[in-house]
């Protein structure tokens, strides 16, 4: 062996070259690498087969790398659920072939009624090896993800984009598709199917892309359209972006952790003007995400935002509850369910009725006060009974 240890990176393995390779990457493009996420997709089209869990197990075997290099590192377990059937699988019941192409959360469970949907069925069995595993991970729906709006901007830009995005493709994959479709499958309105509906246009303004559902050939079957045209929204789940634009548009949306002030700002002024949409979350299985930072300058906008909210009654939000009873946690916390907070009182640094406002607080700095509406908690753990915090957040604000 040649290798001198000073070349030798974490415990030298190739996942240590990767997870090495991503930290220099980001420094190297000025970003936050408070929190790498590494993400795995699951299919919900089919049985999850060894090479499903294989592709959880390396994503995951880097988030430990970039760990043990010193960084916090979070698995992002992403369920394709708003994919398309395409084709039933073998030992399946044939009663679904009336379900091809309609997107795998909204087709019936075929096992009977253990579980919500077809698509839900397949993601929780390489869920329970994930567990079983002992892999921790953030799962995420794709049919939740699209419906609450998480990647609305991202499909917008790409949209935008979609002649240069075309040319790209071609480029570098030789695949023609893309100079003649948009990279957007909508979901016809009438038949409610994936793939036969082509998409024509985007609306810039109405944000909608227009379509004309008249059949696809899907793994070498031609496969007949409804012949309905019509337009959906990019911003309810009513239509996905094609794979491969799809993975840079999750990149980009769940990579964003807000610890500035300007991110903070960012998310307030939404909510100010309607255009912010919280992420979506899940009690028992998403985390909050704790980071120390100075907001000041937040505190006006607040007091924006609490006088817009409170012009037609009182101001009631709904916040997630964690676990834990630490005042100031800090990291990945479980969400445990959810409370609806009213908030009575917000005040800018030095206001001079945040000493008879917020109790204990230094009236110097900013303050905002809300009272728990106490028969609203909604849980969905914290079994026992044991102690939990219950802390206030405005969705959305910390992610
Ligand atoms: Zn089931
Ligand atoms: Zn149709």
């Amino acid at each position: 062996m040649s290798s001198s240890p000073e070349n030798i990176i974490g415990k030298g393995t190739w996942i240590d070259k990767i997870a090495y390779t991503i930290v220099e990457r980001e420094k190297k493009l000025g970003r936050s690498t408070e929190n790498i996420k590494v993400e795995s997709g699951l299919g919900a089209s089919g049985i999850p087969h060894i090479g499903s869990m294989g592709d959880a197990v390396r994503a995951y075997g880097i988030s430990l790398a970039l760990q043990n290099l010193g960084y916090s590192s979070e698995l992002i377990a992403f369920s394709d659920d708003l994919d398309g059937l395409r084709k039933v699988p073998a030992g399946l019941p044939e009663w679904l072939e009336n379900h091809i192409c309609k997107p795998v959360s909204t087709i019936p469970d075929p096992y009977g009624d253990c579980h919500d949907s077809y698509g839900q069925h397949m993601s929780s069995l390489l869920l329970e090896g994930l567990d079983s595993a002992g892999i921790k991970y953030t799962f995420r729906s794709g049919t939740q993800t699209y419906k609450s709006g998480i990647l609305t901007e991202q499909t917008h830009k790409i949209l935008l984009n979609s002649k240069l995005i075309g040319d790209k493709i071609a480029e570098s994959t030789g695949q023609q598709k893309y100079l003649k479709f948009l990279p957007y499958f909508p979901i016809c309105e009438k038949c409610s199917r994936l793939y036969v509906a082509n998409s024509i246009d985007y609306l810039e303004n109405e944000r909608a892309v227009t379509y004309s559902c008249t059949g696809n050939t899907i793994g070498k079957k031609l496969i007949q359209g409804c012949g309905h045209s019509g337009q959906v929204k990019i911003d309810r789940g009513n239509g996905k972006l094609a794979w491969k634009v799809e993975f840079a548009a999750r990149w980009q949306a769940f990579d964003i952790s807000p610890p500035s002030a300007s991110a903070m700002n960012g998310i307030v002024n939404g909510m100010i003007n309607g255009t912010y949409t919280p992420p979506s979350s899940q009690a028992g299985l998403s985390t909050l995400n704790f980071t120390n930072g100075n907001m000041a300058s937040v505190w006006a906008n607040m007091v924006t935002l609490w006088h817009l909210r409170t012009q037609n009654g009182p101001w009631d939000a709904q916040v997630p509850v964690y676990a834990g009873s630490d005042c100031t946690p800090s990291g990945a916390q479980s969400i445990i369910g959810y409370a609806t907070v009213r908030i009575n009182y917000v005040g800018t640094p030095g206001d001079a009725l945040n000493a008879a406002n917020c109790t204990g607080s230094n009236p110097s700095t900013g303050c905002m006060s809300g009272v728990v509406q106490c028969n609203v908690f909604e849980g969905g753990g914290g079994s026992g009974g044991g102690s939990f915090g219950t802390f206030g957040t405005i969705p959305g604000l910390v992610e």
